[in-house]
Formats: structure tokens, sequence, C-alpha cells
């Protein structure tokens, strides 16, 4: 298997990442500017990538944020919600169409590098707010990724059924470098504590009784 990594530089991408380091033929880590708020995610890519000792791009496309307004982690005039991560609120930060788009443009960058494998890391506990982490979706997409081109490219999702905390376990067994993984939507020097994705992050290393290397502000 050669496996192009969709990488955001967060917690479950670098799970990923590292299982199939172990896993696979070939690794690369795929990471893409789509017009985030702020680029701490995509600091934090390069980081996790460098130590983790794997090939990594990143793909600059920040003006796709132009064309995906109305999401709080694209459009700065969208309050970024805090609360659990599961809440009604947390529906603004869904990006329209977002996995697709990415998909899409990791499939083509898979195809050119010859590789037969995409990875991505949509978890159980995505599925309430984000349509396009549905097991469904990663079904159709893959059936579509593997209509693409005459070659053969498949989306592998091994953690559709996984909870997130089942994905800090793993992480913890791999030796995975999570505390330099960033999932704080505010984007400031330290995780913020408050917004869905900390809440999400502190529950998940809670119920994996696994200490989290977090520095949160409060
Ligand atoms: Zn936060």
């Amino acid at each position: 298997m050669r496996a192009l990594v969709l990488f955001s530089g967060g917690l479950d991408s670098t799970v990923l990442a590292a299982k199939m380091k172990n896993e696979a033929d070939e690794t690369r880590l795929l990471s893409i500017d789509y017009g985030q708020r702020h680029a701490k995610e995509l600091d934090h890519s390069k980081i996790v990538a460098q130590q983790m000792d794997l090939p990594h791009q990143i793909l600059y496309l920040p003006q796709l944020g132009d064309i995906l307004g109305g999401s709080s982690l694209t459009d700065n005039n969208v309050a970024l919600p805090e609360g659990h991560y599961a809440e009604e609120s947390m529906k603004s930060t869904v990006v329209p169409n977002r996995n697709m788009i990415l998909l899409a443009l990791a499939g083509g960058h898979a195809l050119s590098l010859s590789y037969d494998t995409i990875a991505y890391a949509a978890h159980a506990g995505d599925h309430t707010i984000y349509p396009d982490c549905r097991p469904e979706f990663a079904n159709a997409m893959d059936t579509v990724l593997g209509l693409a081109d005459w070659e053969n490219l498949s989306l592998y999702r091994p953690f559709v059924s996984l909870s997130k905390a089942d994905l800090v376990t793993l992480g913890h067994d791999l030796k995975a470098p999570l505390d330099l993984t960033w999932s704080c939507y505010a984007g400031r020097e330290l995780h913020c504590g408050k917004c869905g994705t900390c809440v999400e992050r502190k529950e998940a290393f809670a119920l994996a009784k696994i200490p989290d290397p977090t520095k949160y502000e409060d």
C-alpha cells in the first residue's frame, strides 16, 4: 500500500499518520490551506511531520475560503461557538463540502504519485456534526475515487467506527507525538480549552485515561 494521508496537524490525522507509517509501504502527508481563520494548524502540521520523519507537502489555496463562507472556521464574521462539540451551535463550524473538496485534491495528487490509497481520519464522534464524516459519505467517496482514473485508488478510513478516546489510546500505543498536535479553533498561543474541539480533546484524554499533554489557557 502506498498511502497519501490527508493531514491537518490535529490529533486524529496524526494518529492516522502513525498508523500508516507502520502499515503502508510508503506514506506521505498532504495538508491543505483552504482559508482557515488561523494558520496554527498548518504550523503544527509541519512540526508533527518533521517529528515523525514523514514527507509532507502543504498546498496553499487560501482563496477557497472566499467561496466557502458562512462557516465559523473560514469566515471571520461568524463567531466561534464555545461548549460541547455535539451541541447544535457547533454546526457553524461545518465548512460547506470541505471533505469532498479536500479528498478530490488529494485524489489528484495520489494519482500523480502512483499511490493507490488516500487515508482520512474521520471518526465516529464527527458524525453528529459533520455530514461529510459519515460512513455513507466515505463509502461513496471511495467509489468515486475508484472511478476517477484507470489506475486503482481507494479511500482508507479506518477510524469511522472509533471514538476520539479510541484514537487517543491508539496514538499513545503507536507513540504518535500527540503533544505536538493542534486542535483549537481559536488559534491563540495556547489551546483555549472552551471551543468544541478543545472540549472534545480534553474529554477524549480523560475517557482514555491517558494524561493530557496539552497546555490550555484555563
Ligand atoms: Zn479551543
